[in-house]
């Protein structure tokens, strides 16, 4: 995004009538008009495109989203930005589940969707101390703790069951229950399979349209989707679980 669209001015705002997740308005996206795009950054699943005179562009994707510098047009395109140079940026999404609003400062301040998340993974504020002052006194299984979002974002439920492997914790276990140790550990695991799955282009997703070059880290799960198969380390088979409404894979021989 940043090289595409950083420094670029919005000269014109289209937008489809459509609902995506909260109903789309011209009315604000109309006032990034004549805005040069200062900077891009990401919080959890949130995009933010920094604008001129304190307005942001807040996307999120939801399931079939996308952000596409193009001149092509298609079905399911929702919103289209028109830049002083080169071709627009497009918003994407066949099954509307995503969110594109206009924010001015305070409105990004306040705004419902960026409160009360967990800290980034890859950033120097995750680590064993913030993680073990969120599972003291917690009876909840570290799993469900990690997925929620208000402790760390960004650990989906395929990074949770892979970062559990990889820490050999069982995702069943009471978060109070868990050393400093392996806390540690768990820590170590999350930042090294989330950056794997970045330097492999994530995980493959049934909707992909991106670069075309997604999907590789798949390949290389150690648990998750492989219910009965052998564990890739002892030989056990891999169980499968449903924990708050989500499947969790394990080795009930590595992880304890
Ligand atoms: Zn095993």
């Amino acid at each position: 995004m940043e090289a595409h669209v950083v420094g670029r001015r919005i000269e014109d705002v289209w937008c489809s009538n459509l609902r995506l997740r909260e109903p789309l308005s011209k009315r604000r996206l109309r006032t990034l008009k004549g805005r040069q795009i200062l900077s891009c950054e990401r919080r959890a699943k949130y995009l933010l495109l920094h604008l001129e005179g304190a307005r942001t562009l807040l996307v999120h994707l939801g399931m079939s989203g996308n952000l596409l510098v193009t001149d092509e047009r298609q079905k399911h395109d929702h919103v289209i930005f028109h830049l002083d140079d080169g071709a627009p940026l497009v918003y994407h999404d066949p099954r509307r589940f995503g969110i594109v609003l206009a924010l001015t400062a305070t409105q990004l301040k306040n705004c419902v969707w960026l409160q009360g998340l967990g800290v980034e993974p890859l950033s120097a504020d995750f680590d064993v101390d913030l993680l073990a002052a969120a599972c003291k006194g917690r009876q909840r299984p570290i799993k469900t703790l990690l997925l929620d979002g208000h402790v760390v974002v960004g650990v989906g439920n395929i990074y949770a069951s892979e970062a559990l492997f990889a820490a050999a914790i069982r995702p069943t276990t009471a978060a109070r229950r868990i050393s400093r140790p392996r806390l540690e550990r768990l820590v170590d695991a999350i930042r090294t399979t989330l950056q794997q799955a970045i330097d492999h282009g994530g995980t493959t997703i049934r909707d992909y349209a991106g670069s075309g070059t997604g999907g590789y880290f798949q390949r290389q799960l150690a648990v998750y989707g492989r219910e009965a198969e052998p564990c890739r380390t002892c030989g056990a088979k891999i169980k499968s679980i449903v924990q708050s409404g989500r499947s969790t894979f394990y080795c009930t021989q590595c992880q304890r």
